[in-house]
């Protein structure tokens, strides 16, 4: 029986990177607690998130709520939407409440330690250990259900729709506060995520979905055949100059920005598919594609 939050009360930690939807996330269940007629308290951390920093939102409600910080071991649950500031939020839990998480990485250049080889130094995804140390883990792949329902950006929607099974709220109080929240375009592509993410079970599909996600963030595939990969850009999900994480990480220094602040790759045949770039877009504007995947 996990020891989530109760009906009267809740304190919800949501953490992720620059870029995820952490913050509206927040929003969305500060106002669904609000439709529901508790007293909401929210606080936010984000200066770094436009470079693909941590970010968080304590978040408590009730009948009365004073102050809006979490203190360590005092958390109902934790919504995290990349894995390792998922781990990094496990002091915040309360002991057997439940760990909501998403199984995409997001890899910090400072992690890496042997681009070649695409070996990087970050948490593996062992989540039956976490289990073992959780109690109630709720692991999944919120970006690939996101995609599968149409939009990546949707991943905050999918773990939206797993939290709604573990708090009191009515179904029409989320479904009005994710309209009220979502631009409008995506609002379609939002309420397919938060459903999927609801109708996930657990804990089978959880830990199929972390053994499919391979053990390691990064191959590099296309340098190891001796083909250079593709870059596939979104240029309306780019911020260009705004943030140009990408151009400044590239190891072989194959993007840049042009005078449209436009994403350009300006040496494709250096491209290694290290998926450098991939993994640390907040905005998940990049996707690499291992050029040989077609050839074979
Ligand atoms: S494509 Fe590059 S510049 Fe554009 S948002 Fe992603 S990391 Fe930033
Ligand atoms: S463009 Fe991306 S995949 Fe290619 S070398 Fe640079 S960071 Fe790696």
């Amino acid at each position: 029986m996990s020891a989530g939050p109760s009906a009267a009360r809740g304190n919800i930690l949501l953490v992720g990177v620059g870029g995820q939807g952490v913050v509206l996330a927040s929003a969305i269940v500060a106002d669904v607690a609000l439709r529901s007629g508790a007293d909401v308290k929210q606080s936010e951390v984000h200066g770094m998130s436009q470079r693909g920093g941590m970010v968080s939102s304590h978040l408590r409600y009730g009948p009365a709520v004073a102050s809006p910080l979490i203190e360590a071991g005092q958390a109902d649950v934790v919504v995290a939407t990349e894995w390792n500031e998922g781990l990094r939020a496990l002091p915040y839990l309360r002991p057997g409440a439940p760990l909501v998480v998403n199984l995409h990485r997001v890899v910090p250049p400072g992690a890496c330690r042997d681009r070649l080889a695409g070996r990087f130094g970050y948490p593996p995804l062992a989540v039956d250990a976490l289990a073992r140390e959780v109690g109630d883990v709720r692991a999944c792949d919120a970006l690939a259900i996101a995609r599968r329902v149409g939009s990546p950006r949707a991943l905050n929607s999918v773990l939206l729709g797993v939290l709604a099974t573990l708090l009191p709220f009515p179904d029409a109080a989320w479904r009005a506060a994710l309209a009220a929240h979502v631009p409008r375009g995506s609002a379609p592509a939002n309420e397919r995520a938060f459903e999927a993410g609801r109708a996930l079970r657990w804990p089978e599909e959880t830990w199929a979905q972390a053994a499919a996600a391979g053990p390691a963030p990064n191959g590099n595939e296309g340098l190891a055949r001796g083909v250079p990969a593709r870059l596939a850009v979104t240029e309306a999900w780019c911020k260009g100059r705004a943030c140009g994480i990408c151009v400044r990480a590239c190891p072989e220094r194959c993007l840049a920005l042009d005078a449209r602040d436009r994403l350009v790759v300006v040496r494709p045949e250096a491209c290694t598919g290290c998926r450098l770039c991939e993994l640390l877009c907040p905005d998940f504007a990049i996707a690499v594609q291992d050029a040989c995947v077609e050839a074979r």
